[in-house]
């Protein structure tokens, strides 16, 4: 007979740690994620160590940095990030992913700890923020860049727990754009841009670019940002400088979408994701 998976309730992040050292189990948070196991023909765990209980990884805190909870869910952070311009693009990033019952449910800590799953809508709106994340284990913590852990998660983590996210405040203007298969629905986005723009007199100072589900794992768009910077603060601008500099990015093929489509697709997003950061500095209304 198959044993059940074993599920630890830890009270604190050491009791959890130990779980995942001493007993091989899993982290599971809000396991949108992990329920779908068997429908990717993966095992599971021999037991998983629960993280939502945990009050250390619960809250938004909006000071001179930002810092996120891991066990944050994608609507506790839509409404956190609501009345703040400058995190718009994060907001609409936590507000249009999934649907409503996965959002109530998915952490940010499942979004950027979920190895091989490109389409994540939080991992490219935190990456054009400069985010760092903390991770917890071995009785101490460590800070390290948010591309680290997506490009490396496995030695990120290595036994060790995501405890939260920081990033900077800043004045930027941020924006998000996706393209799901089917409107409204459900569907993973076949491609995602997110952008942070420093700007004056109508002109781009410094972009920072992220693009999820076109590869495996999402990324900056250097030859991008270079193109944008002393470029007017444009939409159609901007798709331009996208259309020059897409010769990059290798798109993945999957059951959703060909690689070639997610990199056609990805010019006029820049353009959606440039004119939503602009409608925050025109103040409109963040939905
Ligand atoms: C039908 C459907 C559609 C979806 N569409 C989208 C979408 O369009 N965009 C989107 O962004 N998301 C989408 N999701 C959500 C997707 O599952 C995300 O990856 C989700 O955010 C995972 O969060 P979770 O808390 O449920 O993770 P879980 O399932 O609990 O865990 C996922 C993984 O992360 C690890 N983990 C979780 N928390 C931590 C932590 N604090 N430290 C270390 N490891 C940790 C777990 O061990 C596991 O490997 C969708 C989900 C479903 C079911």
């Amino acid at each position: 007979m198959v044993e059940p998976p074993r599920l630890h309730q830890p009270t604190t992040v050491g009791d959890a740690v130990a779980a995942i050292r001493e007993d091989g189990a899993v982290p599971i948070a809000g396991g949108t994620w992990v329920m779908r196991s068997p429908l990717r023909n993966e095992p599971w765990a021999k037991g998983y160590v629960a993280l939502t209980g945990l009050p250390e990884l619960r809250g938004v805190e909006i000071a001179a940095e930002l810092r996120i909870g891991a066990c944050v869910t994608h609507a506790e952070l839509a409404g956190a990030t609501a009345g703040e311009p400058w995190l718009r693009g994060l907001h609409r990033a936590a507000a249009r992913s999934a649907n409503p019952a996965v959002r109530r449910m998915a952490t940010v800590g499942g979004n950027l700890c979920t190895a091989a799953f490109p389409a994540a809508d939080l991992s490219p709106a935190l990456l054009c923020l400069g985010a760092q994340v903390v991770v917890s284990g071995d009785g101490h913590e460590r800070r390290l860049p948010l591309a680290d852990l997506l490009s490396a998660p496995a030695s990120a983590l290595d036994g060790r727990i995501l405890r939260e996210v920081r990033l900077p405040r800043s004045d930027l203007l941020t924006g998000h754009a996706r393209l799901p298969l089917r409107a409204g629905g459900g569907d993973y986005p076949v491609a995602i841009v997110s952008v942070a723009l420093a700007a004056a007199d109508g002109l781009i100072e410094t972009a920072r670019v992220a693009v999820g589900s076109v590869e495996p794992v999402p990324r900056r768009w250097p030859e991008l940002e270079a193109a944008l910077a002393g470029c007017p603060l444009d939409p159609a601008e901007a798709v331009r400088c996208a259309e020059r500099t897409a010769h990059g990015w290798s798109g993945r093929d999957d059951v959703d979408a060909p690689g070639w489509y997610r990199r056609r697709v990805l010019p006029p997003l820049v353009g959606r994701a440039v004119g939503d950061a602009l409608g925050a500095r025109a103040g409109g209304a963040i939905t």
